[in-house]
């Protein structure tokens, strides 16, 4: 006979939203209680996708569906470490599957990181995704900006960077965004890569868009493209790779237009250091690279140059935040784990522990590959059905008693559906006059002020 299970998720992004979706197909005698430190559900893609992205942010359907099932109770600004602890998930439930995701910036260590106009590429996107805990105000006053790495989240800031703010005003921005968008008196966003225009770690879709934006100017630059520097016959070349050696490849000796502004991308480019005078950042320098023969590795040649610009963004990767209690990987960013299951010190499996999405594998892929993840780390969990503990209390209402009693002003599904409504209200009532689908509340406040009057 299979015994009723109780299973917390901690974290309502994709990665959360798709295993108790993933669980509960597989396992249909479960009750699944999915928590977010947010008052609003699904993570990475309110607060991580480009607002000009509605391709990407068209998921947040499918995931509303597996969440308006109500299979799922969703639980939002309630912070794990805070205001559920492993004491707690112990007491209420067999297991708990941690989805939290990797919002930090990877570190960067070159001098003059720190400089005023140096900034990490996550801050920047939570602040154009009107994340509430960042701040409302974004020192756009550079003219030259650099951004590093090359990779979809440096695509996502250079294009931000260099689109004009009113093609932004069909998406979801909030308005102190496009404020100060419009106001950003950027002239040429440069984008480097510190290996070669073949190793790129872009997406064709993604690649295509950059060449496309309205007052945008595409620049790219020969020296940047050795003899032979893309092979379509080599082994293991794939068709993502031949069709973006193609579009890299029209670039090459396009006119400038006159358009507004300038997004160059330059390759072989690896940053040594950031300029700056009186703590503020003036130029960047780079060690140009060049590719080590017969791999898609690099070295230094020795030869340096320098850009001008007034501030940089890195681009170089996320990382997962370490979460009380939980075994904690520093190296990698993620949770310890085997395949989803969360192990200590001494690599010995914690029972009840699971992990899954990004801080469980790191900050790799894209929305759909969290799919498979969790379908490994639920496989697991079902598999120790017989190892998991039954909690003391297990009754659906026990640890929503507990929250109350202790104040805390957690959100609910229906409390997203009535701010999800008033959003979208606020987007048909936007008097910019163009069609807009929605505005996002930012402040935290006014979020659960709004959900919870639901
Ligand atoms: P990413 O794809 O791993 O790219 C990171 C980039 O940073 C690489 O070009 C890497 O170069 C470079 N880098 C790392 N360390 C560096 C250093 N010390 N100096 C200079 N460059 C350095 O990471 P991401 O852009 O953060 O994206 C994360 C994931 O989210 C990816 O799977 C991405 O496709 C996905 N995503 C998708 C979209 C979309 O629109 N579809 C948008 C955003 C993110 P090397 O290659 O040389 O290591």
């Amino acid at each position: 006979m299979s015994k009723h299970l109780r299973v917390a998720i901690v974290g309502a992004g994709p990665a959360g939203i798709y295993a108790g979706n993933i669980l509960h197909t597989k396992y249909p005698d479960v009750s699944i209680d999915l928590f977010d430190t947010l008052p609003a559900p699904y993570g990475l893609i309110r607060y991580g996708v480009a607002p000009d992205h509605p391709r990407i942010k068209g998921i947040v359907n499918s995931l509303h569906e597996m969440l308006d099932e109500g299979t799922i109770r969703f639980y939002g600004n309630v912070t794990f470490g805070t205001d559920i602890t492993v004491a707690d998930i112990r007491e209420h439930y067999h297991a708990v599957i941690f989805a939290t995701g990797a919002i930090k910036d990877a570190q960067l260590n070159i001098p003059g990181i720190d400089l005023r106009g140096s900034y990490g590429a996550a801050d920047f996107v939570n602040w154009y995704d009107g994340h509430p805990d960042v701040p409302r105000s974004w020192p756009l006053n550079a003219q030259q900006v650099a951004v590093l790495g090359n990779g979809n989240v440096a695509l996502d800031v250079a294009r931000v960077l260099a689109k004009q703010a009113d093609d932004m005003l069909t998406t979801d921005i909030p308005a102190n965004v496009y404020e100060g968008l419009a106001a950003s008196p950027a002239t040429d966003v440069h984008v480097f890569g510190r290996r070669g225009p073949g190793q790129i770690k872009f997406t064709p879709i993604e690649l295509r868009e950059l060449g496309e934006q309205h007052e945008v100017d595409l620049v790219v630059y020969d020296e940047d493209f050795p003899e032979g520097w893309f092979n379509p016959e080599a082994e293991g070349v794939t068709n993502q790779q031949k069709v973006m050696a193609r579009i890299l490849e029209s670039w090459r000796g396009r006119a400038l237009t006159g358009a507004k502004r300038r997004l160059h991308l330059h390759f072989f480019s690896s940053p040594v250091e950031i300029l700056g005078a009186d703590g503020r950042v003036e130029g960047i320098r780079f060690e140009r690279t060049e590719l080590v023969d017969g791999t898609e590795n690099v070295r230094g040649t020795g030869n340096f140059v320098e850009f001008p610009v007034q501030a940089v963004y890195r681009a170089i990767g996320y990382f997962g935040s370490e979460l009380p209690e939980i075994p904690f990987n520093d190296k990698r960013g993620v949770i310890s784990n085997v395949e989803g299951r969360v192990v200590d010190e001494s690599g010995a499996v914690i029972p009840g522990l699971y992990a899954t999405g990004w801080i469980k594998r790191g900050p790799i892929g894209l929305i759909g590959h969290t799919k498979s993840d969790a379908t490994e780390t639920i496989e697991h969990l079902i598999s120790d059905l017989a190892n998991l503990v039954d909690p003391e209390h297990p009754e659906p209402g026990s640890l929503i008693d507990e929250l109350d009693a202790r104040g805390v002003q957690y959100t609910t599904w229906n409390g997203w559906l009535t701010l999800n409504e008033h959003e979208i209200a606020l987007g048909a009532s936007d008097s910019s006059h163009v069609e807009r689908e929605r505005v996002k509340v930012v402040d935290r406040d006014e979020q659960v002020a709004i959900s919870r009057r639901g």
